[in-house]
């Protein structure tokens, strides 16, 4: 028998704070696991909505915080540990990498994570980044939704799959444009002619001295 004493003390700075303080600071993603039991078999269904943690986003696209995550998941007492399965829904916002039009979907997501026992054969064959771990009497789930969420969103999201991306001539959206869209090469002579007008420094002068 461990003694399930989550090993978290030092580095507080305000020292002896309880730990009930900082954990009534609101994880809702951390889950007793008293309920369920230890006893391989048992079982505990879980459907929740939470509010998205911050950062659950790459480059271009993400899950805005606090946008409501929906849980469906099952938590398993298993000999090594609690496996964790089920579903995961959340709205996702970005832009799209070919032609910056915001996008707006939704990620559905399978997931499957056993989170080890401390002392489980698990625990000790594995390394320390490679298993989760069952903290005391409870499991958080938030870490590992959250590299779940992640690793699966797309680095260039599109905004649709065959989106043409901007013109490099005008910089609009192809798909906005007819599709004879181009830039002709104007006259040379136009275009100096342009240029004259749009450098000209308009009314020169004259106001500078007309002081009444
Ligand atoms: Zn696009
Ligand atoms: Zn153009």
């Amino acid at each position: 028998m461990s003694a399930a004493v989550p090993h978290r003390s030092g580095a507080a700075p305000a020292g002896s704070r309880p730990a009930e303080a900082r954990r009534s600071s609101g994880n809702s993603w951390r889950v007793d696991l008293r309920e369920l039991g230890r006893r391989a078999g048992s079982m505990h269904e879980l459907d929740r909505t939470l509010p998205a943690p911050e950062g659950w986003k790459v480059e271009l696209i993400g899950v805005p915080e606090g946008a409501p995550v929906r849980l469906r998941l099952r938590l398993e007492a298993v000999m090594e540990g609690v496996l964790v399965s089920g579903e995961v829904d959340a709205p996702l916002v970005g832009s799209c990498a070919r032609c910056l039009e915001p996008i707006e979907d939704t990620l559905s997501l399978d997931v499957q994570e056993l989170y080890a026992y401390e002392g489980s054969t698990t625990e000790e064959t594995s390394d320390e980044d490679e298993v989760r771990l069952v903290d005391g009497e409870h499991l958080d789930l938030e870490p590992m939704l959250r590299d779940a969420v992640v690793l699966s969103l797309p680095l260039a999201p599109v905004c649709d799959e065959d989106c043409s991306g901007l013109c490099a001539g005008c910089g609009r959206r192809l798909d906005d444009l007819p599709a004879d869209h181009t830039h002709e090469l104007s006259d040379p002579r136009w275009a100096a002619l342009a240029e004259r007008f749009a450098s000209s420094p308009g009314t020169p002068g004259e106001r500078n001295q007309e002081e009444n």
